[in-house]
């Protein structure tokens, strides 16, 4: 008896790339069905993370025509990784390993081959990585690998150039499933699980079709949200910064006394105002950053859960 196989698709708004995303797995998974690779019982589940066109009716259409179509439709939009969690939660119960992948066929579907073959050998976590960003605009590329650098500076472990495209075995799903935090980094999480884990090599192309559901904006969010969900060592930096500040300030008070018992008159009105400025501006920054975390505590405290799942649709 082969195991079990989840790929689980989160979709925001992906009607135009639906029907060949679907296609393209179905042929991968029958694939391995049929070279005895996996179980037959393996599926592919979609999550409508609160789309607003017509993804959930054909998610369902599909399901009706082929059961190797799962679904999940969460009660409304809660984010790509949240979507991304209902689903491998909800795989959890059904599979002995998930794949997770997103809905725009950037992720190489012949990578899922190689990552079925690691966990065989043994690993419970595959990453997938990108061999390269060249199809990626300047500008992407930029931000996204100073982004890792940044995360990795700062002391939270992520996997360079890797997103969420790996796969999990069900002992680590049960682990990814006692951290209980709202804000939810599953690349800073997936390697805190632990247990062996291994890579695969993929290339990573382009939008199927339609655009993107992370502007700027939101891949700005996320960045921010990664760093102080997983770190605390800018707090530490402002800490060290005030210290430093501090000492200089000291100096300037030395000199200035100094200069004073020599009658050196200090002509320091710019000098007064710069510092004002300076320590104002700072004291801001401060208080923003503490309060980043603040608000993290309060909505940790609140425990909200973190998807609601309206509808489930799946054969066992
Ligand atoms: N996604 C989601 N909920 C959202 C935003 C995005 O489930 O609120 C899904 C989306 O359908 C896709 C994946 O997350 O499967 C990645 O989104 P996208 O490809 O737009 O991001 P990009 O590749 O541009 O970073
Ligand atoms: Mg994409």
């Amino acid at each position: 008896m082969k195991d079990i196989l989840y790929i689980v698709v989160p979709c925001y708004n992906e009607e135009e790339v639906l029907p060949e995303t679907s296609r393209r797995l179905r042929e991968k998974v029958s694939a391995l069905i049929a070279e005895g690779k996996i179980s037959d019982r393996s599926r592919i589940l979609f999550v409508n993370d609160g789309s607003r066109d017509r993804t959930w009716q054909l998610i369902s259409e599909l399901h009706d025509s082929d059961h190797i179509f799962s679904g999940v439709n969460l009660s409304r939009n809660r984010g790509h990784q949240n979507a991304l969690l209902a689903g491998l939660m909800t795989a959890k119960e059904k599979c002995d390993m998930a794949i997770s992948m997103d809905a725009d066929l950037q992720d190489d579907v012949d990578a899922v081959d190689g990552m079925v073959e690691k966990y065989y050998a043994g690993c419970d976590i595959v990453y997938g990585v990108r061999s390269s960003r060249k199809k990626d605009t300047f500008f992407k590329r930029f931000t996204a690998e100073g982004f890792y650098r940044v995360m990795n500076a700062l002391g939270a472990e992520t996997v360079f150039n890797h997103a969420d495209y790996r796969l999990l075995s069900r002992r680590a799903l049960e682990g990814l499933s006692q951290f209980k935090e709202v804000n939810l980094f599953l690349r800073g999480i997936v390697p805190m699980i632990g247990y062996t884990a291994g890579t695969v090599e993929y290339e990573r192309g382009e939008r199927f079709a339609g655009e993107s559901k992370y502007p700027l904006k939101k891949m700005l969010a996320f960045a921010m949200e990664g760093i102080t969900s997983l770190s605390t060592k800018p707090i530490r930096f402002i800490t060290g910064l005030g210290f430093l500040i501090f000492l200089v300030s000291i100096i300037m008070l030395i000199t200035f006394i100094v200069k004073w018992a020599m009658g050196m008159t200090v002509a320091g009105w710019a000098s007064v105002i710069c510092s004002v400025w300076a320590i104002g501006g700072l004291i801001l920054l401060s208080l923003g950053v503490i309060g980043e975390y603040i608000g993290k505590i309060y909505l940790e405290t609140k425990g909200r859960p973190r998807f609601l799942i309206r509808e489930v649709l799946d054969d066992e």
